[in-house]
């Protein structure tokens, strides 16, 4: 055997092998700390190359419709006239909110309707990072400004609905949410009729199909304030329905926040 003669020639070049995986590992990490330096990720809007920590370029941001500044300040609908400041949409004129405000920074159109529409129908959850910046800005709102809330609740999906998607699109808003408020997530809501779609539905039949359409999980007693988290608020009939909930187990109340307003 010649197994005593190499021993000792092994061990250097066992340490030699050591150090040359070490110095590898180690410059994998300086090369990829170069990468991430120098090597950009790309735009979710364009897919150009961007060095910014968004994930959307200047070009792409710039194509985004932010809600104008002359808005319901319950709901967050657009008002016509710039008289309307401080008054509020001839819908919510005339219907008694469970919400204090609905709010919503960008219009569901362009790219942050194709960014919700992939993220919910094509299942892309690598949007919501993307997602999760566009929320951050209603999150900074005024009308959200020094609220401590109690918890964060996103909008349940029908559990049939969600088994079929795979998550909540509003659980995962939610999530981002909490992180950057600080907060916790409950899932304080269930749906107990699955979602009637109802994009050609009007706002009376929304609101009708809505009815008791959201129930507590557990029937515990809530106290303080909580925020509703959705992807898009459209009558705000579903947010109400939620907030209603809320509201008869206790809640102070209720404010909720989606990306964007239809
Ligand atoms: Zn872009
Ligand atoms: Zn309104």
């Amino acid at each position: 055997m010649n197994h005593h003669h190499q021993c000792p020639k092994k061990i250097p070049s066992k340490h030699l092998s050591d150090f040359c995986a070490f110095l590898a590992d180690e410059s994998k990490k300086i090369f990829f700390t170069l990468v991430e330096l120098f090597y950009p990720s790309h735009c979710d809007g364009c897919g150009e190359a961007i060095f910014e920590k968004s994930r959307l370029c200047a070009d792409c941001s710039k194509t985004l419709t932010l809600l104008s500044k002359n808005t319901c300040p319950i709901c967050s609908y657009h008002l016509n006239s710039s008289n309307e400041i401080d008054t509020y949409c001839e819908n919510c004129a005339d219907r008694q909110l469970n919400f204090i405000a609905g709010v919503s920074t960008f219009s569901y159109q362009g790219l942050v309707r194709k960014f919700i529409s992939q993220f919910k129908y094509r299942g892309d959850q690598s949007l919501i990072k993307v997602l999760g910046e566009l929320l951050s800005v209603t999150l900074q709102d005024e009308r959200l400004a020094g609220i401590h809330f109690q918890a964060i609740v996103p909008v349940p999906l029908h559990r049939n609905r969600e088994r079929e998607r795979g998550f909540n699109q509003a659980r995962l808003l939610a999530n981002k949410a909490g992180a950057l408020l600080g907060c916790h997530v409950q899932d304080l809501l269930f749906r107990r009729e699955p979602t009637v779609n109802q994009v050609h539905s009007d706002r009376s039949e929304r609101i009708k199909n809505l009815k008791g359409a959201f129930k507590l999980k557990k029937n515990i007693p809530l106290s303080g304030n909580y925020l509703l988290i959705d992807d898009v608020l459209t009558t705000g009939a579903t947010l109400d329905e939620c907030a209603e909930v809320l509201r008869r187990a206790g809640a102070d109340g209720v404010w909720a926040a989606t990306v964007a307003r239809s």
